[in-house]
């Protein structure tokens, strides 16, 4: 499943495109198939890959949001370049603000990256979209096709307000157009250890949102590497494998793949007005024949004992623990053994099943399960 993500923030200079091209490979080094899409006009993204005069090039982001707004078959195989560091990138130019301003009159003009990105999906694990300094046309486009938002934000002056205004933006974007946004991330960059208020700042963001928002636990360093990087056309780990600001990437790419990971491996749902075949019929055409291993978890007090499907350990598992509360690590223990946890919201509407659960266990375990999440 194709994760976009992205990378936000109205400020420029607070490290959007440095993170997007660092984290991208990083992904792209675990294995990821990985695309990355500049959507600002000045190229930033395209010049930090090494593809200097983006202005010189004929096929870009722009060629293919106009494809879409005319209706035209897309050109692909021309707009998508492949970095050597293993990530596939659609290109900026100056051309998109153009486009920008002639989305303003176009059809569903917030939804004309979505239409081009829902189908690059299928082909991808991550995209990440690196967004220009503002909160135009095409921040919304992209925020309107993301999944998730990751904002970067420098450690060296006070973000709130510049944030809050953000916040609200995805907000509005996650009411009218995207109900699924959701954010990613807090990401300080340029973090000088050196100096107390740089400490100060990381502390006040993590005080002020960590409540209702994750604030990433990799913060990335202030380093002349980092600056120095964004011209040679490659990551930091090929230009300074070993050092902090590599580190540091690495760290934010492992806790991106664990909220992926996590997100894969829960899925809801709405089985309200099902009756016990369909929702059985559908649960083996989904996964008996791909052999996987699903754990069934009816919500809302009942715990589901499934017979069509072939017994799982970690059924057995879940049914013997069903009993007694779930501890926490005997939850983490059983999220990384099993494939993949279905939730079937079943609420009121189907009666007779074999409960063998309380429901206050079961609350428990959703509450352990979506702190997880
Ligand atoms: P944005 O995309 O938000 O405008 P950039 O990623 O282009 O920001 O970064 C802005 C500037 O800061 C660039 O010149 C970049 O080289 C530099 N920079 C980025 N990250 C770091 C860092 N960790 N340490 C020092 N300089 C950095
Ligand atoms: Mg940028």
């Amino acid at each position: 499943m194709c994760r976009v993500i992205a990378v936000s923030n109205q400020k420029g200079g607070v490290g959007k495109t440095v993170s997007c091209v660092n984290l991208g490979i990083g992904l792209a080094q675990e294995g990821k198939k990985v695309l990355m899409i500049d959507a600002d006009p000045q190229g930033s993204l395209t010049i930090s890959l090494g593809y200097e005069e983006p202005d010189e090039m004929e096929y870009s982001l722009a060629t293919l949001m106009l494809n879409v707004v005319n209706d035209e078959k897309l050109n692909m195989e021309k707009t998508i370049l492949h970095h050597r560091e293993g990530v596939d990138l659609i290109p900026a130019n100056i051309e998109l603000s153009a486009i920008e301003v002639s989305l303003v009159n176009a059809m569903s003009r917030e939804l004309i990256l979505r239409s081009l990105v829902d189908k690059l999906r299928e082909f991808y694990d991550f995209i990440l979209i690196d967004c220009m300094p503002s909160l135009g046309m095409m921040t919304i486009n992209a925020l309107a096709c993301a999944d998730s938002v990751l904002i970067p934000v420098q450690a060296a002056y006070l973000p709130v307000k510049g944030l809050q205004q953000l916040i609200k933006t995805i907000g509005r974007v996650k009411k009218q157009l995207n109900p699924k946004l959701k954010i990613e991330g807090i990401l300080l960059t340029m973090v000088d250890y050196r100096t107390n208020y740089a400490r100060d700042i990381s502390l006040m963001v993590y005080d002020t949102y960590s409540a209702s928002i994750k604030v990433f636990g990799s913060e990335i360093p202030m380093s002349v590497r980092a600056a120095e990087v964004s011209v040679e056309g490659k990551s930091i780990y090929s230009y300074d494998p070993k050092g902090k600001v590599a580190c540091a990437y690495k760290g934010l790419t492992e806790e991106v793949l664990k909220e992926a990971y996590f997100e894969r491996r829960i899925r809801i749902w709405n089985c309200r007005d099902s009756n016990w075949n369909d929702i059985g019929k559908s649960l083996f055409d989904n996964f008996f024949f791909e052999k996987m291993f699903p754990v069934i978890v009816g919500v809302k007090g009942k715990m589901i004992n499934f017979t069509p499907l072939p017994d799982s350990q970690p059924t057995d598992f879940l049914f013997r623990k069903a009993t007694s509360p779930f501890l926490k690590t005997d939850l983490m223990k059983f999220l990384f053994c099993i494939h993949e946890i279905i939730l079937l919201d079943i609420s009121d509407t189907i009666r007779t099943n074999r409960a063998n659960c309380t429901k206050s266990c079961l609350d428990m375990l959703m509450g352990a399960i979506i702190s997880e999440m």
